[in-house]
């Protein structure tokens, strides 16, 4: 069963007198433990996208399911607890909280959305900030990392939660072409080893290659689904 399904899922903004289809009717299903990315240029729509299926938004039209579960019906307070314990965010600009450091950043979720015992938060922190290999940084603040180290502490946040899903909007827009790749092979990797499935978005032809399977975007519209057959083996070329 797949674990993302969207069908005729459109998204109208309203604008006073105008009104802009920023979606126009997606259909697309997304399986589990797959590395998954939606490309397309500015405008296209990547990031409605994402926000419906991040339950962060809601579709004009047509309807959504993660997990079988209809989850365009939902409250906020319902979405806000499925976000929590179902899926993990990273971000362009990062969102590190800038008075925590590396530690606490990745620890923040835990005490935010799901209670755990500190004993077992310490545990899992560390086995996070080990597997991106930031470690040796835990105690420094984001002001004194750089932006690829930063965003590797966004996959450790991400994923400190155990979610079924990781979503990525742009998350290497900020960074430089060598930090870019590490980031997304840092994803791919995290993906295998822990099964959870990774969808992000670009507009970067070149890390977009990388993913198993790509979506592309225009103007609200998907016109294309490509699988790319053993994408391990592209790993940083081009660069
Ligand atoms: P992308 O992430 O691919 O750049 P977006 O999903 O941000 O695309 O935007 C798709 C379209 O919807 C664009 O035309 C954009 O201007 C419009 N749009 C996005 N968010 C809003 C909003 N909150 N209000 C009005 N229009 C929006
Ligand atoms: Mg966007």
């Amino acid at each position: 069963m797949a674990l993302i399904k969207l069908k005729q899922v459109s998204r109208i903004y309203e604008m006073g007198e105008t009104s802009i289809q920023a979606l126009m009717d997606i259909n697309l299903e997304i399986e589990q433990q797959t590395f998954v990315s939606f490309v397309g240029p500015s405008g296209s729509g990547k990031t409605t996208l994402l926000n419906m299926i991040g339950c962060l938004d809601k579709p004009t039209d047509g309807d959504i399911k993660v997990n079988n579960v209809s989850v365009n019906t939902f409250s906020r307070r319902e979405a806000a607890i499925f976000r929590g314990t179902n899926i993990g965010f990273i971000f362009q600009n990062f969102n590190l909280l800038p008075v925590l450091t590396v530690y606490e950043n990745v620890e923040y979720p835990l005490i935010m959305v799901q209670n755990i015992p500190q004993n077992e938060r310490q545990e899992r922190v560390l086995k996070y900030l080990n597997a991106v290999g930031m470690t040796d940084q835990k105690d420094k603040y984001p002001s004194q990392i750089s932006g690829g180290q930063k965003q590797r502490v966004a996959v450790a946040r991400a994923l400190v939660t155990d979610p079924k899903m990781v979503l990525a909007d742009e998350p290497t827009a900020n960074l430089d072409h060598k930090s870019a790749f590490m980031v997304i092979e840092l994803m791919r990797q995290m993906q295998r080893d822990l099964k959870t499935t990774f969808i992000f978005s670009t507009h970067d032809p070149k890390i977009v290659k990388e993913a198993e399977i790509i979506y592309t975007l225009e103007d609200g519209r998907l016109v294309n689904r490509e699988e790319i057959p053993n994408p391990n083996n592209q790993a940083g070329e081009g660069n």
